[in-house]
This record gives C-alpha cells, sequence and structure tokens, in this order.
C-alpha cells in the first residue's frame, strides 16, 4: 500500500473507532516495515587487542592542520585557520587490503594522519573535557585526487570529489585509551617504497586533539562513533600503482599500505 493510499484510508476512518483500530494496525505494520533494498553494511575499524570493532558513524577532516603543511598548501597560517571537511563514512578501509587506485585522476595522494574515535560526544564540548570522549586513536591515510583537488581550488567549487572518493581513508586498527593512553606528543612519518616523505609531530598540530574536538562540537553534535582525521604534516607528494606507503605514529602504531 502507498502513502496515498494509507492517508486517504486514514482520512475516510479519522473519528470513527474503526478509524482507531486501522490507525493501530497501521502503526503495527510500520514497525514491520521492510527495507525495500539491502540495507547498507555498518563500516567497521578493527580495535587493537580484541575481535571487537568499532562501528564509524562519520568521517571528519581536518584540513591545514599543521603549519608547515599549510604554508606548503599556500595557506598563511597565521592569518588562515584549519577547517573541517567530510568523507563517507565506507571511504574507511583496512589498510593491509591496499588502495585500489581510484578513477578519474591522474594525481594521487597520500597524507599520513593520526584517527581520532570517539565513543560519546555532544555540542560545544569544552577543550578540558573533549578527551573524555575520545575511545582510541589510530594511523590512516587520506588519500587525495590531487588534480581534482586542483581544478576545484581554481574554480572555488567544493573540494568533496577531490578527497571524499571509494576506498580514501585506508587505515590501521584503533588503540584504545583505555589500554593505550592518549596521543598528544610523538612522531608522525610516512615513507613511500622506504623513502621517507612524512616526519613531523603532533606535538605541532595548529589544533591539539581537545581543541579540534572542541571546535568541531561548536558545528555538530558529535555522537559515538565519529572519527576525525586530524590533518597531515608537510610533505605530501603523488603515488603510482605498485607503490608501498608505509605510515606510522610513534606510541600509536604503524600501517602498510600497497597501491594496487
Ligand atoms: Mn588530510
Amino acid at each position: 500500500m502507498n502513502d496515498n493510499k494509507i492517508k486517504s484510508r486514514r482520512q475516510f476512518l479519522a473519528g470513527s473507532a474503526a478509524g482507531a483500530a486501522a490507525l493501530a494496525t497501521k502503526s503495527a505494520t510500520a514497525q514491520e516495515a521492510r527495507y525495500v533494498i539491502d540495507v547498507p553494511e555498518v563500516v567497521s575499524m578493527e580495535i587493537d587487542g580484541t575481535s571487537n570493532r568499532f562501528p564509524v558513524r562519520r568521517v571528519f577532516a581536518l584540513g591545514r592542520n599543521y603549519r608547515a603543511h599549510a604554508i606548503e598548501s599556500g595557506d598563511d597560517p597565521d592569518v588562515t585557520p584549519p577547517f573541517f571537511f567530510i568523507k563517507p563514512r565506507d571511504a574507511v578501509v583496512e589498510a593491509g587490503k591496499g588502495h585500489p587506485y581510484p578513477q578519474m585522476t591522474k594525481e594521487l595522494r597520500y597524507e599520513a594522519e593520526m584517527i581520532v574515535a570517539l565513543k560519546s560526544g555532544g555540542t560545544d564540548i569544552s577543550p578540558e573535557d573533549a578527551l573524555d570522549h575520545v575511545y582510541a586513536y589510530g594511523v590512516g591515510l587520506d588519500m587525495t585526487r590531487e588534480d581534482l583537488q586542483h581544478v576545484a581550488q581554481e574554480l572555488s567549487r567544493p573540494w568533496a570529489i577531490s578527497k571524499s572518493f571509494d576506498n580514501s581513508a585506508p587505515c590501521g586498527p584503533l588503540y584504545p585509551v583505555e589500554s593505550n593512553g592518549h596521543a598528544v606528543d610523538g612522531r608522525i612519518w610516512l615513507s613511500v617504497n622506504d623513502e621517507m616523505k612524512q616526519d613531523s609531530n603532533l606535538s605541532l598540530q595548529r589544533w591539539s586533539v581537545p581543541e579540534g574536538i572542541a571546535i568541531l562540537s561548536q558545528y555538530y553534535k558529535l555522537t559515538a562513533g565519529d572519527i576525525i582525521m586530524t590533518g597531515t604534516p608537510a610533505g605530501i607528494g603523488l603515488v603510482n600503482k605498485g607503490d608501498v606507503i608505509k605510515t606510522g605514529i610513534e606510541g600509536v602504531g604503524e600501517i602498510e599500505v600497497v597501491i594496487t
């Protein structure tokens, strides 16, 4: 029965005992509703040391959160603050599965990033309380179709298409705060075919993790399952099929991603 038929039947029966019964039946039917297509799969991340999984709700990402990278990207970090963008949750894929070279680009860029996974959230979270919402940290890549990003930048268009494509966030396992502590300081690095390309420190983030959570929560109601990619240091560059990216964060973990 389509919506129009339901509506006209409700109007016809309104005000009568039969109407009340019909509405009761309708609400029972609604509870038994079947989805017309397969329900999209839950996207989840491996958790170090357990077979339990972390379900991903949304993927927020910080842009230009390291001063040297802001400069190499053409920003004046004294004037322009970092910013947020979003990837679809199913951009998150396991690093070990490799990264298929994406469609519609000839310039695929790597960006090493620390991942922050939230176990709770809210709005207007204070920086002092922000770390209480963190479940775990991890290592991931914010893969970027650089040629499409440049076109978008030149035309002052959104650059979602350059950032938010399928498989664009290969990630390693999460390391829970409970067992691993918070990641606030430590080397973040990335190599391509064993040649070091990015080498920085979490302490150089322009918005620290607590600041990032606090600022993001001014714009969104954060919830459990949200993850935040906390930006990449200087030294971004391109990769080709067959290249092997290794990236790690001191005190968190390391991943290896082969471009296939
Ligand atoms: Mn990034």
